[in-house]
């Protein structure tokens, strides 16, 4: 099967093109056509897997369908995933104009709080940063956020981030579309999944 098979836009198959994916990995498979149905997700699946291109590809095309900030959130547990994340929804939409911002512990408020205001289409955000944003930076607000995706879920809630995403979620609208990848299926991700998820497929490789 091609990304094209799958339902992928031409603009974003030739950005795999680009990439030199050449056909879809099993995960990507399994998880883009159910994506592109509207369904959440729960997908098991480790880094190496080409899980970022599961999540990113059918945002990206759903963004493109109508553009708007501050259209999808990812949750990452590490500063290095979250810019690893940023740089695939930019490799990928570099076709289609994608703006992302990164919002990480141990770097300068400011500066994110400036990327912030030119209003990107995607932010990608270590939990503890990102509440900090919500409660401290004018003008920012996820209220229009359509897409949640939260990665590695099994390290995020490893890492003590289960309350912060919990507060995270509180201030989300209930209208949007969540994918929730994890490696492990834990007991923690399994109550992160019943907080945020809204009647899910799961999808394994
Ligand atoms: P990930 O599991 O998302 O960290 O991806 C692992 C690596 O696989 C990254 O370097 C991706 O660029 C690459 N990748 C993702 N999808 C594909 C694909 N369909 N074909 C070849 N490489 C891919």
């Amino acid at each position: 099967r091609s990304f094209q098979d799958l339902g992928i836009i031409d603009s974003l198959c030739d950005a795999c093109k680009a990439l030199g994916y050449k056909a879809p990995t099993p995960i990507q498979n399994q998880a883009i056509p159910l994506a592109l149905q509207g369904r959440d997700l729960i997908a098991l699946a480790e880094t190496g897997s080409g899980k970022t291109a599961a999540f990113a590809l059918p945002v990206l095309q759903a963004l493109m369908d109508k553009p708007q900030p501050f259209f999808g959130l990812v949750m990452a547990p590490t500063r290095e995933l979250a810019y690893q994340i940023s740089q695939a929804f930019d490799a990928l939409g570099a076709l289609i104009s994608v703006r992302t911002a990164v919002v990480v512990g141990g770097f300068d408020m400011v500066p994110q709080s400036i990327a912030l205001g030119k209003k990107p289409h995607i932010i990608v955000a270590t939990p503890g940063r990102l509440l900090d944003h919500l409660e401290n930076t004018k003008g920012f607000s996820l209220r229009s956020l359509k897409y949640l995706i939260m990665d590695e879920a099994d390290r995020l809630l490893d890492l003590d981030f289960g309350a912060i995403i919990d507060k995270i979620l509180k201030v989300l609208p209930r209208e949007r579309r969540t994918y929730l990848f994890s490696a492990t299926m834990t007991s923690k991700v399994e109550s992160l999944q019943r907080a945020s998820l809204s009647n899910p497929l799961r999808v394994s490789i």
